[in-house]
C-alpha cells in the first residue's frame, strides 16, 4: 500500500479519498487526475486489494471510495463485498464496460456513480465524485423526500454546477442515470404527490377501417429542474423504490377519468390502453383497484386495456394466468407490450386469456430492410390469427412499414407516422382532426 499526500496550497476542504483496486498506472492516472482538481482537494490511500486497504489505518477516516473494478472478473461482487464492510461509505465505480445493465446494476448495488475508464477526465471525475459526496451528504442530512428534492434541484455545492447542467452534461452516457439516481429517487416521490407526473396519449388506428380506435397513456415526469423525462429515465427508479405500484395507480385512474372525458364528448367507445408493471400487477387488490376505476369514471370495461410486457408475464407463469384470469372476469382487454423480445411465450399463449399482441417495434423498425424481422412480423401476425387475438404494430414510422403490415394483416397501427404521444389538449383536438389525412388510393397517409 502507498499513500500520497499531496502538497495543497488550496483552501478546500479535503476529502480523505480511498482508491482501491485496478492497475497500478491506472490508479497513478487516476490519482494525477484528481491532483489536477481545481475546484476540490483530494488525499488519497491506495489499496491494491480490498481486504489489504480496509485494514490501514487511513481507510478509517475515508470520506469517500473509488473502487476500480476494471480488472476484477466480478466487478459486482467487489462492490458487494465492500458495501458490506463499508455501508456507510460513498462510492464511485470506475469499470471498462459501457454495459449499459453493467452500470445499472452497479448503480442498484449502491454505488452513487459509474465511470468508464476509457471515457475518465479530470472533470468528469471530480463533477461525478462531486455529484456522489453531495447525494450521499444530503441522504444522510436532508429528512423528509420534499427537502431533499428541493435541495437536490438546486446548485451543487462543490462544483457551483446546477444540477440540471450536471445532469445534460452527462446524459448521453451510460453512466448518467447512476450519478442521479438520488436526485431522481428522492424526487419521483415528491413529483407523485406534487402534480409533476402527466399523461401522454399516443393515437392508435385501424388502418383497414381508416379510423382512430383510441389512445395509449404514456406517463412523463415534468421535473423543475431537468424538464420533462421519459419514462425510460424514471421507471427503472419507480420499479427499484416500489414507487411503480403508487406511480401506475395514479397514471390508471387519471388516464381513465380523462378517457371518460372523451368518451363523454362525444366518442363513445374511445379506447385506451394503459401500461402495467410486474410489480403492480402481483400486488394484492390490483384487480379492485382496476375495478373501481371503471366504477369511479363509468367506463365500459371493454374500452379498457392493460400492457403488460412479455417478460414480465414469464415471471411467475401460475400467480400470472390466475391475476390475468381475474383482470378479463371484469371485462377489461388484455394486451402483450413488446411482443417478440421477451423468452418466446408461445407455449404459454394459448393459456393466457389475453386479447392483443402488440408486435415490438424493434421488428417494425427494420422490417423494409431486414428479411428475418419481416418474417418475424408475418410469423407473429399469422400465430395471433390462430389464436383469434388482435395485433397492433408499434413504432410506425414510415409508409412502407404501414404497407408491408397491412399486407401481411395487421389491422392495427401505432407511431410516429400517425402521431407521436402528445398532452391530452393535442389529442382532444386530433380526435377532431387528425393530424394527416388518409389517401383516397392506396390508404397511405398524407400529411
Ligand atoms: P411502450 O409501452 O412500448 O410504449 C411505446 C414507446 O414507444 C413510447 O415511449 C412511445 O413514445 C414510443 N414510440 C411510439 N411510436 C414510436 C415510433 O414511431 N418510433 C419510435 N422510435 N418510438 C415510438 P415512451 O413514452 O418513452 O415509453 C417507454 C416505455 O415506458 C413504454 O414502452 C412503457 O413500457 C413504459 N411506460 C410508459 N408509461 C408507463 C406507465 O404509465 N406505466 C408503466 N409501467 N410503464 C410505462
Ligand atoms: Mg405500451
Ligand atoms: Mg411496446
Amino acid at each position: 500500500m502507498a499513500e500520497s499526500g499531496r502538497p495543497s496550497v488550496r483552501t478546500q476542504k479535503v476529502v480523505e479519498t480511498l482508491l482501491i483496486g485496478g492497475e497500478s498506472e491506472h490508479a497513478d492516472a487516476i490519482e494525477a487526475m484528481l491532483a489536477r482538481s481545481v475546484t476540490m482537494s483530494f488525499s488519497v490511500t491506495r489499496g491494491d486489494r480490498l481486504a489489504t486497504a480496509l485494514d490501514h489505518p487511513d481507510a478509517k477516516s475515508a470520506e469517500l471510495l473509488l473502487l476500480d473494478v476494471s480488472r476484477a472478473a466480478d466487478g459486482l461482487d467487489l462492490l458487494t463485498q465492500t458495501r458490506l464492510r463499508l455501508p456507510r461509505l460513498p462510492i464511485v465505480v470506475i469499470g471498462n464496460t459501457d454495459d449499459e445493465d453493467f452500470a445499472t446494476r452497479v448503480l442498484r448495488g449502491g454505488a452513487l456513480g459509474y465511470l468508464r475508464s476509457a471515457e475518465l477526465g479530470t472533470r468528469l471525475l471530480v463533477t461525478t465524485v462531486a455529484s456522489a459526496l453531495e447525494s450521499h451528504r444530503t441522504r444522510l442530512q436532508l429528512n423528509t423526500t420534499r427537502e431533499r428534492a428541493r435541495h437536490l434541484g438546486g446548485h451543487d455545492p462543490f462544483s457551483g454546477l446546477p444540477n440540471r447542467t450536471l445532469l445534460g452534461e452527462r446524459l448521453p452516457q451510460a453512466s448518467i442515470g447512476v450519478v442521479h439516481q438520488t436526485a431522481l429517487e428522492t424526487g419521483l416521490r415528491a413529483a407523485a404527490e406534487g402534480g409533476e407526473l402527466v399523461l401522454h396519449y399516443q393515437p392508435q388506428f385501424d388502418v383497414r377501417r381508416k379510423r382512430m380506435i383510441g389512445s395509449e397513456a404514456l406517463v412523463r415526469w415534468n421535473h423543475p429542474e431537468f424538464g420533462l423525462l421519459s419514462p425510460k429515465q424514471f421507471m427503472p427508479i419507480a420499479e427499484e423504490t416500489g414507487l411503480v405500484v403508487e406511480l401506475g395507480e395514479w397514471v390508471l385512474r387519471n388516464a381513465c377519468i380523462q378517457n371518460a372525458r372523451w368518451q363523454e364528448l362525444g366518442h363513445p367507445g374511445l379506447r385506451l390502453s394503459v401500461n402495467v408493471a410486474s410489480q403492480q400487477f402481483i400486488e394484492p387488490g390490483f384487480v379492485e383497484t382496476v375495478a373501481g376505476c371503471l366504477e369511479n369514471t363509468g367506463l365500459a370495461p371493454e374500452t379498457l386495456e392493460l400492457e403488460i410486457t412479455e417478460s414480465s408475464l414469464l415471471e411467475d407463469v401460475e400467480a400470472t394466468v390466475t391475476a390475468l384470469r381475474e383482470l378479463k372476469r371484469i371485462g377489461i382487454q388484455l394486451a402483450i407490450d413488446d411482443f417478440g423480445t421477451g423468452y418466446s411465450a408461445l407455449a404459454y399463449l394459448k393459456r393466457l386469456p389475453i386479447d392483443v399482441l402488440k408486435i415490438d417495434q424493434s421488428f417494425v423498425q427494420s422490417l423494409a430492410t431486414d428479411p428475418a424481422d419481416a418474417t418475424i412480423v408475418q410469423a407473429i401476425i399469422q400465430i395471433a390469427k390462430g389464436l383469434q387475438l388482435t395485433t397492433i404494430a408499434e413504432g410506425v414510422e414510415c409508409q412502407e412499414q404501414l404497407m408491408l403490415l397491412g399486407s401481411y394483416g395487421c389491422e392495427r397501427m401505432q407511431g410516429f407516422l400517425f402521431g407521436r404521444p402528445v398532452p391530452a389538449e393535442t389529442f382532444e383536438r386530433w380526435l377532431e382532426h387528425p393530424p394527416f389525412r388518409w389517401s383516397r388510393e392506396d390508404g397511405s397517409v398524407e400529411r
